[in-house]
């Protein structure tokens, strides 16, 4: 039986450590995952962090963006690798919604209504974060949320507080191993 291969969309944040670069590193683990294809990331957004007691100014701002994907694997294993990814990139658990490393969350698994234990999508929060509507709609300005409508829309209604996040440019990659400063004389 040939697999079915489901469009998915997820949402990263980072408010301790290299965040951009934490959530940069993580995404290329999960582009690189076995039944993951086709992986395509936003742009990142920095936002103040929101905290059980709401927007909180003094504590460390959240660097956020989102992907999309095809996938082969089910619901439940794709959560395993995100939180396997978690993990590995220093998530420690702690009270809800608490600064960390690294969160990735699955906001839609194709057309899927999932409610279990383990997994709510679509995610019950989506639609009124700044922080996953904002990179998403730079990804994709059709953006559709299912059961809210066009992400736009979505958007302008809740009002966007997120602000353009600068990355260092990637270091020229060098196959050949050496640095370049030295390299000439041939
Ligand atoms: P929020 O869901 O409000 O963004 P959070 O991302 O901080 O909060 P976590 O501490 O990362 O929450 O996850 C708590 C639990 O949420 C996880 O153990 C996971 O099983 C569950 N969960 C339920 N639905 C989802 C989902 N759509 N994506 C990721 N985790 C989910
Ligand atoms: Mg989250
Ligand atoms: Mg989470």
């Amino acid at each position: 039986m040939i697999a079915q291969v489901v469009p998915v969309l997820f949402a990263f944040g980072s408010n301790l450590g290299g965040r951009g670069d934490t959530i940069r590193a993580a995404q290329r683990e999960l582009a690189a995952t076995e039944g993951i294809a086709n992986f395509t990331a936003s742009p990142l957004r920095e936002t103040v962090a929101l905290t059980l007691a709401g927007p909180d100014p003094l504590a460390p701002k959240y660097v956020n963006g989102v992907a999309v994907a095809d996938t082969t694997l089910g619901p439940h294993a794709l959560l395993d690798v995100m939180q396997r990814l978690e993990h590995e990139f220093g998530r420690v658990r702690g009270e809800r919604w608490a600064d960390r490393t690294l969160d990735i969350d699955l906001i839609l698994f194709g057309g899927r209504v999932i409610s279990d234990e383990r997994l709510t999508v679509p995610h019950p929060r989506a639609h009124e974060r700044d922080f996953v509507l904002a990179p998403w709609l730079a990804l994709d300005p059709n953006a559709v949320l299912m059961g809210h409508g066009r992400v736009a829309e979505l958007l302008e209604r809740i009002g966007d507080t997120t602000a353009p996040f600068a990355e260092e440019p990637a270091p020229a990659q060098s196959d050949t191993g050496h640095t370049g400063a030295n390299d000439g004389g041939s």
